[in-house]
């Protein structure tokens, strides 16, 4: 029992969700000791769906293992090729075999993009006092998780509101900054490898749909272009709403062209989209890649510039900051510190 208290305890002591699935799965290791512990992710687009470990540990191992979120997809299992894990998440209902070892899969409701399950492996079939045990347990994990959802995400689309952003960029520096150690070691580490790019997409003449349709209608274009956006980014990216129509995305891909491609396609997307009553929107989309020791606000400064280039060449744009600087359509961020007029 006070093993249990004490796991609960490290477990709502994490604000990091991936450190929270590390933490669950070694909280089920040492309460029922099973031969192995994962929780793995759904993620890829439809019809290509796959599955990622997020949290990993088999018996006799020191500590959890996971999928880089750098992986491969293509190299992933596909959906289908773990047929109990997707029966549990179809009816959400603990599904076992009793092959040897005995197989439990437990479906995780988790938040709105997030779709996954918990697997135990032990020599004999989980006991009901044991699954009950571990869906307690997972009911504490999915109320921790909301009560986190409710910090962190914009109530309207869903999306992560700023309170994380510092966090993550962070993060991507950090990685930023390993890969290009790697690459120098050695270069096989780059195949998987991408870099981040610091994304601000805004809704060109928002102000109108307010005036003409009214705030509510307004909200509704919001939260349907957040799911457009769900649906063009890729799982490993991260989408924020930075309050009103402004979206910020920290999106990992090999280079500029194929961010560009991407952001390519959510405005073309965007544009072909029949808004309930308001019709056609455009967005305006600015661009940059995040280097090792930036800092938020020098690579805002500089999507921002390229947003701004946008909107000031016609609206409904993809602008590349690097790409604009190459072209000389706009100057350097740093050479601008000279902009100021002393007399
Ligand atoms: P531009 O193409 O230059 O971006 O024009 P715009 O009208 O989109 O830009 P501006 O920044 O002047 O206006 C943004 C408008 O967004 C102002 C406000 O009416 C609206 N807005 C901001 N937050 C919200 C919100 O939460 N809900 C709704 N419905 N409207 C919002
Ligand atoms: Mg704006
Ligand atoms: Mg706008």
């Amino acid at each position: 029992m006070p093993e249990l208290v004490d796991n609960l305890a490290n477990l709502t002591a994490l604000r990091d969700r991936d450190a929270l699935d590390i933490a669950l799965v070694s909280a089920i290791n040492d309460l029922l000791q099973p031969q192995t512990t994962g929780i793995c992710r759904v993620v890829g687009e439809e019809g290509n769906e796959r599955w990622l470990t997020s949290a990993k540990l088999d018996a006799g191992q020191l500590a959890p293992t996971s999928d880089s979120s750098w992986t491969n997809l293509d190299l992933l299992p596909r959906l289908a090729d773990q047929p109990l894990r997707q029966k549990a998440i179809q009816l959400q209902q603990v599904q076992q075999n009793n092959a040897c070892p005995s197989i439990t899969v437990f479906p995780l409701a988790g938040s709105v993009d997030s779709i996954g399950i918990l697997e135990i492996g032990t020599d004999q079939p989980l006991s009901e006092d044991s699954q009950r045990l571990v869906s307690g347990v997972l009911r504490l994990y999915f109320n921790f998780q909301s009560l986190l959802d409710y910090g962190e995400r914009d109530a309207l689309t869903e999306l992560l509101n700023r309170k994380t952003f510092d966090g993550a960029f962070l993060k991507a520096t950090i990685e930023q900054k390993l890969a290009a150690v790697n690459e120098q070691g050695d270069r096989r580490d780059r195949t998987a490898a991408g870099t981040y790019w610091l994304v601000m997409i805004d809704i060109d003449h928002f102000k109108r749909v307010n005036d003409n349709y009214g705030h509510l209608i307004g909200d509704e274009v919001l939260l349907l272009l957040a799911r457009l956006m769900r649906s063009c980014f890729r799982f490993h990216d991260q989408l924020y709403r930075f309050g009103g129509e402004e979206f910020v995305v920290l999106m990992r891909c090999n280079g500029e062209e194929e961010a560009a491609s991407v952001l390519e396609r959510l405005r073309a997307t965007t544009e072909a989209h029949a808004f309930p009553q308001v019709g056609k929107i455009t967005i305006s989309i600015g661009f940059s890649e995040i280097k090792a020791g930036d800092t938020p606000s020098g690579a805002f400064e500089r999507a921002d510039k390229a947003v701004y280039h946008a909107k000031g060449h016609g609206r409904n744009q993809v602008c590349s900051y690097s790409a604009l600087i190459a072209s000389g359509q706009l100057a350097e961020a740093t050479q601008n510190l000279g902009d100021m007029e002393l007399f």
